[in-house]
């Protein structure tokens, strides 16, 4: 039996953090979609395409072959056979990604990517749409959330451990301009799918989300 965890929800929550523990509980492989879009940005910015002409990363994100593999159990993303993880972690990244997301060509070049993963594995999937668009019939949907200023201060907290100099004021503006995007895009804009379960971790810890998200997969699924 092959089942599907979707966990959605805004920049920040901890959906990676998350998602990667409980694939790890479950041996269930994860899947961050969000690398997927970064790359996608990624290759954007190298190619110089100016974030506002939809037209123009229409035309270019033809050019972004994106492909996964898994070492180690880790995800790597592939764009045009290069590995290329270690680049997309960056603010300008990010932000690219959450701007490059809303244009109608780059997320169908995605979403047969994540589909085909879903359909061959059990997997836990973490991005904006996977509840909603993605993996409609996945049999566990969380949508996990957090308030701004609580996200803006765990990024904050991992930028200044990785050493890099930065304001949590700019960070937690960025978050709700990102969360402004996301939520109000014409396609798949981010949204609590109906059948959703919804987690705010706010006042959490992850080892809490982790086990609040296996009661509910046993609860669901039976198993
Ligand atoms: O989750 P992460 O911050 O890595 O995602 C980067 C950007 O990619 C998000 O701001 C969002 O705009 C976009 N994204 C998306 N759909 C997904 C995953 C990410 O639109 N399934």
């Amino acid at each position: 039996m092959i089942y599907n965890i979707a966990i959605d929800g805004p920049a920040g929550a901890g959906k990676s953090t998350i998602a990667k523990r409980v694939a790890k509980e479950f041996s269930f492989i994860y899947v961050d979609t969000g690398a997927m879009y970064r790359a996608m940005a990624y290759y954007l910015l190298q190619q110089n395409v100016d974030g506002n002409d939809s037209q123009e990363i229409a035309s270019k994100c033809e050019g972004a072959d994106i492909s996964i593999e898994y070492r180690n159990g880790e995800q790597i993303v592939l764009l045009n056979g290069e590995n290329v993880n270690a680049y997309l972690r960056t603010e300008e990244v990010g932000n690219m990604a959450s701007v490059s997301s809303a244009n109608p060509s780059v997320r169908a070049r995605l979403l047969d990517l994540q589909r085909s993963l879903a359909a061959s594995q059990s997997v836990v999937m973490d991005g904006r749409d996977i509840g909603t668009t993605i993996l409609p019939n996945a049999e566990v949907k969380i949508y996990l959330t957090a308030s701004s200023a609580t996200r803006a201060r765990r990024r904050y907290k991992e930028l200044i451990e990785k050493g890099e100099e930065c304001n949590i004021e700019d960070i937690q503006k960025d978050i709700e301009e990102r969360d402004q995007r996301d939520m109000n895009r014409e396609i798949s804009p981010l949204r609590q799918a109906e059948d959703a379960v919804l987690v705010d971790s706010s006042e959490m810890t992850i080892d809490e989300v982790v086990s609040a998200i296996e009661n509910i997969f046993h609860e669901k699924t039976g198993k």
